[in-house]
């Protein structure tokens, strides 16, 4: 499932595309938007935003309100590319003279009003979106004293998006491990140095994450770890997908954990 950093690059993609071009072909394949987007050809597309896992695309007074929840895709083609020839079911499709953009498999597609999007169920409840670069680590640390968190163990509070929004579960033991945290802690038994550390960690390998393509070393290291013949899916992180390897800062070997069935990997020494 794509994460808030994946989300973000998508909303890139779709705003180079469209933003500010005449569509000139719009299918609505999903039922609760079928014949509704009717009226959008011959419009430009004023915007493009990404909201933790949402995707929002504003013409006029309409705003398309997809999530994409475990299988949805975005794609961006040249208008003259065939679409993909594969088993997903097309949602909604964008298209202008330059480029088609297309929604597959996605369950969640709506359309709303603009004053309705603050208070759709899915975003009114998100905490600081940590993909979003207008994000200030001063929001995120102020999210992480309020006092409905401080029973919460780590563990799972990282993956509930009115914690922080746009975490899954790669940049969820990412971030743990930057901090140097170890999950099984609650947060409230964090002292305020650790809860900097972590709000710090959580956007420093967000940014890293968004910047370098999911990768969340430095560049340096997954070069080296590349080179040596460690899988991509290794060699982009300190510790996800790494049990059994060597921490990249101490040396301990990565201990691989599950918690409610999703892979959480930790540094034992580094994560305490
Ligand atoms: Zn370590």
């Amino acid at each position: 499932m794509p994460e808030g950093p994946e989300i973000h690059r998508a909303a890139d993609r779709l705003r180079k595309a469209l933003v500010g071009k005449t569509l000139v072909e719009v299918h609505a394949e999903h039922p609760a938007v079928a014949g509704r987007l009717d009226g959008w050809v011959g419009r430009e597309v004023e915007s493009v935003e990404a909201r933790s896992k949402a995707m929002l695309i504003r013409v006029g007074d309409h705003v398309l309100y997809s999530h994409n929840q475990l299988y949805g895709r975005w794609t961006v083609n040249r208008a003259s590319t065939a679409p993909p020839d594969w088993k997903r079911s097309l949602r909604v499709a964008l298209i202008n003279r330059t480029h088609a953009c297309r929604l597959w498999s996605a369950s969640d597609v709506m359309l709303l009003e603009p004053w309705e999007v603050e208070g759709h169920p899915y975003i009114a409840q998100l905490g600081p979106d940590i993909a979003d670069l207008l994000t200030t680590v001063a929001e995120v640390r102020a999210h992480i004293d309020e006092d409905r968190f401080q029973r919460r163990g780590l563990a799972g509070l990282m993956l509930d998006q009115r914690f922080i929004a746009g975490v899954g579960n790669y940049l969820r033991s990412e971030i743990l491990f930057e901090a140097g945290v170890d999950p099984t802690r609650r947060l409230g038994q964090l002292n305020a140095n650790e809860k900097d550390a972590l709000a710090d960690a959580a956007m420093i390998i967000t940014r890293r994450a968004y910047h370098q393509k999911g990768v969340t070393v430095d560049l340096e290291t997954y070069q080296i770890m590349r080179e040596s013949g460690v899988a991509r899916r290794s060699a982009r992180h300190y510790v996800f997908h790494r049990d059994g390897m060597a921490c990249h800062r101490c040396q301990s070997t990565i201990v691989h954990g599950r918690v409610g069935g999703r892979r959480l990997d930790v540094c034992p020494a580094c994560q305490t």
